[in-house]
């Protein structure tokens, strides 16, 4: 493992000893995530050696813990899958899928959680804490039941009963706040610290991107090179800060010899980062943002993004840039990715082709490019907006002729 040299504040440049600050820079006092750990790249002079380890603790070169205190489930190491069909379709030369659904708890929150888990034992804390839609609290509960801490969960009361569920099953305190996701993670920040909770919130801890980047990592090693473009869905932004993150060690390092460019897509109705980054395109700096947030892709449906700064910052030093898709055309590529790939991706995981159909229109992304797509959670969590899109299926008597009715029209 990679002793970190520090952290450093992406909005003020500040920097501080490795460990010393949990979640905000006292210097300039930015109300939200803005934190990065940073490590000494020319220390690192070859590639990930090749290990026997199946999940991101092979990557321990470029993290801040080892697997020494790695909770005992399993994160990284998903399924790349190469989407032909759909890149012929697209009119694309290569197209790639990375399931970071396929985690333990069902979304690619694990691997920020992994990360986290190990920094509180290594830290000596003594219980977690997180705000969530959903999928970050179900991760938490889960690596919290297999690594014995106490786990204290706050989530919006419209979060999907389904993922509720996952949550009680893994033993988890949880509170259902009556207020929207950023009244949540308000509250969990406030109660984190007046109970000494270690809070794994997305886009506040930087330990969260620091998990998240390996997926760059792994795409790097499957491909055996850098893609020009990869997609990804965004809400608090501490995803695709980490998908940017990952590239950028790679090109530190001296591993890569360029980025990819990296796409955030978010929700019409839940675009706040698509807009500062709007804003730091024309020189504004990039102050915490507060809009309304509405989408049917209840992952993604973030008014007050903690991971702003990064999510900016990044993926403008990516080349990359931000997409908005309307909740139709969410709803329509979970199916389309359904169909086409075998992948039941839940709206926010299928957001990156509803993205990448729109960044081709716009000519963004070009024919040409090798691109990677993200899906960061299954469908199987709440299929219940899908089943609001499709027909029911027909109920027959147990008999032939019903079939063949059906069969022959
Ligand atoms: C968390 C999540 C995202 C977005 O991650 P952010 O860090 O909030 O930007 C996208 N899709 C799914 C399924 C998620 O659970
Ligand atoms: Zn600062």
């Amino acid at each position: 493992m990679a002793e970190p040299l520090g952290v450093r504040c992406l909005s003020c440049g500040q920097e501080y000893a490795p460990w010393s600050l949990d979640y905000f820079c006292p210097s300039c006092g930015f109300p939200a995530g803005s934190l990065e750990v940073l490590y000494d790249y020319r220390k690192l002079s070859a590639p990930f050696p090749k290990t026997e380890k199946l999940s991101l603790w092979r990557y321990e070169a470029l993290l801040p813990v080892g697997e020494d205190f790695a909770p005992p489930l399993r994160a990284g190491f998903t399924p790349l899958y190469p989407a032909s069909k759909l890149a012929q379709e697209l009119g694309l030369r290569e197209l790639w899928i990375k399931d970071d659904a396929l985690h333990p708890t069902g979304s690619c929150k694990d691997r920020g959680t992994a990360v986290v888990v190990a920094a509180a034992k290594k830290l000596g804390r003594k219980a977690l804490s997180c705000a969530s839609t959903g999928n970050a609290a179900a991760s938490l509960a889960g690596f919290a039941a297999a690594s014995g801490f106490p786990c204290y969960i706050f989530v919006p009361k419209a979060a999907p009963r389904p993922k509720i569920a996952q949550l009680v099953a893994f033993g988890a305190r949880v509170f259902r706040v009556d207020g929207s996701y950023d009244q949540a993670f308000a509250l969990a920040l406030v109660a984190s610290q007046e109970f000494g909770w270690y809070n794994r919130s997305d886009g506040l801890n930087p330990m969260v991107v620091e998990g998240n980047k390996t997926v760059s990592f792994e795409i790097w090693e499957g491909l055996g090179d850098v893609p020009e473009a990869v997609v990804v869905a965004a809400g608090d932004g501490a995803v695709v800060a980490g998908v940017c993150k990952g590239f950028l060690e790679l090109k530190r390092a001296g591993f890569a010899e360029r980025v990819p460019k990296v796409f955030g897509v978010q929700a019409e109705g839940a675009a706040a980062i698509a807009h500062a980054f709007s804003r730091f395109l024309s020189g504004e700096p990039i102050l915490p943002a507060e809009e309304p947030a509405e989408t049917i892709a209840d992952s993604i449906c973030v008014g007050k993004p903690a991971a702003v700064i990064p999510a900016v910052k990044y993926v403008a030093e990516t080349g990359g840039g931000y997409v908005t898709v309307r909740d139709p055309d969410l709803l329509g590529a979970s199916l389309d990715l359904a169909r086409k790939t075998g992948i039941f991706a839940e709206p926010s995981g299928a957001a990156p082709l509803a993205g990448l159909r729109k960044l081709l229109a716009e000519g963004r992304i070009e024919p040409g490019d090798r691109v990677v797509l993200i899906v960061t959670g299954s469908g199987l969590k709440d299929p219940s907006s899908i089943l609001r899109e499709v027909p029911e299926p027909p109920t027959i008597p147990p008999q032939l002729e019903a079939v063949s009715e059906v069969v022959r029209g």
